[in-house]
């Protein structure tokens, strides 16, 4: 592929100077800039082919070999310039050259990159924890052994021993930075004694070895409210990981797993529950029991009710979470038919059969008549 004309990739003319050059980079820079484009090649290209117009066209020496031979003064293979210099730079070293790295460049982007010297947040974490249905029902306290970084004993975060401080960094004099040099360009360069903190301290503590942090085990106490379901998330504010460099700590975050219950069934604050009857109870009525979250109630249940029928125990539900009250208990009668009959009772069950015929209950009667005539109809 043929070269772009640097002046043209810099969006500058010919004749542009130095102040103008150094512009027309930043707004392109800012323009292709990876962070900016994620995942798009071509503006990665751009971004490339950018810093290697602004190496060649911010140098006057360069430039003026640029002027007289165009691209083939820096071409490995011709023989040029470029040959023994490694070619040119990483792109984002002059971007970092340009902007200064640091803040600038963060300000640009919105951070990612953040600044090593400043106290840093301690990390959120995440618990899972499983509860009994009851105890999700009731609310519930709990307590919870979390291995995590915390402030280090020994020198309560300032990572330094008894007695000894932290001083200015003399490698960067505070900076946080070193300058290097390589040939006519200098590139600053995170530094490498107390990488980017600015400051070194004389004797780290042995306990955390100068970070201030060290990995333990914490037990945490945790209120759980009544009414929390599967998938609901607590937060303990303050019991994630220690800050860094004196900042504050993370956050616990508990995920809640509420195990089923054997009779219970959830749906947002209600509750369904599936209650056994016989068909003897029914038929001729009953009063029955029925489990519920705080003990049991009783239904009184109809002469002739069928399977399926359902009852409210209002308020029997779940506490709502946010404190709107309770939901209700839903209660399904479930009618079973009678299996291993005795000799006893079936004769008894035949002797009612008979009783019965031609006197259908009213829903099968009417059901029979229907299909009846359906079968007529069709033949
Ligand atoms: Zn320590
Ligand atoms: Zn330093």
């Amino acid at each position: 592929m043929a070269k772009r004309d640097y002046y043209e990739v810099l969006g500058v003319e010919r004749g542009a100077s130095a102040e103008e050059i150094k512009k027309g980079y930043r707004k392109m820079a800012i323009k292709y800039h990876p962070d900016k484009n994620p995942g798009d090649k071509a503006a990665e290209e751009s971004f490339k082919e950018l810093g290697e117009a602004y190496e060649v066209l911010s140098d006057p020496q360069k430039r003026a070999i640029y002027d007289q031979h165009g691209h083939a003064a820096f071409d490995k293979r011709a023989g040029g310039f470029g040959r023994g210099t490694g070619g040119f730079h990483d792109p984002f070293d002059v971007f970092r050259e340009v902007f200064g790295g640091g803040s600038i460049f963060e300000d640009l982007f919105g951070g990612g990159r953040s600044d090593p010297s400043q106290p840093q947040r301690g990390d959120d974490l995440r618990y899972d924890m499983e509860l009994t249905f009851e105890e999700a029902a009731h609310g519930c306290e709990k307590e919870v052994t979390v291995s995590k970084l915390d402030v280090c004993e020994v020198c309560s975060g300032s990572g330094a021993e008894a007695g000894s401080r932290a001083h200015t960094c003399p490698t960067c004099g505070g900076r946080g930075q070193v300058i290097n040099s390589r040939g006519i360009f200098s590139i600053a360069q995170t530094c490498p004694q107390c990488q980017g903190a600015r400051r070194v301290i004389d004797k780290p503590c042995k306990g955390c070895r100068g970070q201030g942090r060290t990995e333990r085990s914490s037990k945490i106490k945790l209120r759980i409210p009544a009414g929390v379901d599967t998938g609901s998330r607590l937060r303990s504010a303050g019991n994630g990981e220690a800050g860094f460099r004196g900042g504050p700590q993370g956050d616990l975050y508990v995920v809640l797993h509420v195990k089923p219950h054997e009779f219970f069934q959830r749906d947002g604050d209600d509750l369904l529950c599936e209650v056994p009857i016989s068909f003897v109870q029914a038929a001729l009525g009953s009063e029955i029991e029925v489990p519920t979250l705080d003990g049991k109630a009783s239904i009184k249940v109809p002469a002739g009710t069928q399977p399926g029928t359902m009852f409210r125990l209002k308020g029997k539900g779940m506490r709502n979470i946010q404190g709107y009250g309770h939901g209700d208990l839903h209660v399904r009668l479930n009618v079973e038919v009678p299996t291993h009959l005795t000799s006893a009772q079936r004769a008894k069950l035949h002797e009612f059969s008979e009783l019965c015929s031609g006197k259908e209950s009213p829903l099968s009667q009417t059901f029979f008549e229907k299909a009846k005539s359906l079968f007529q109809s069709r033949g």
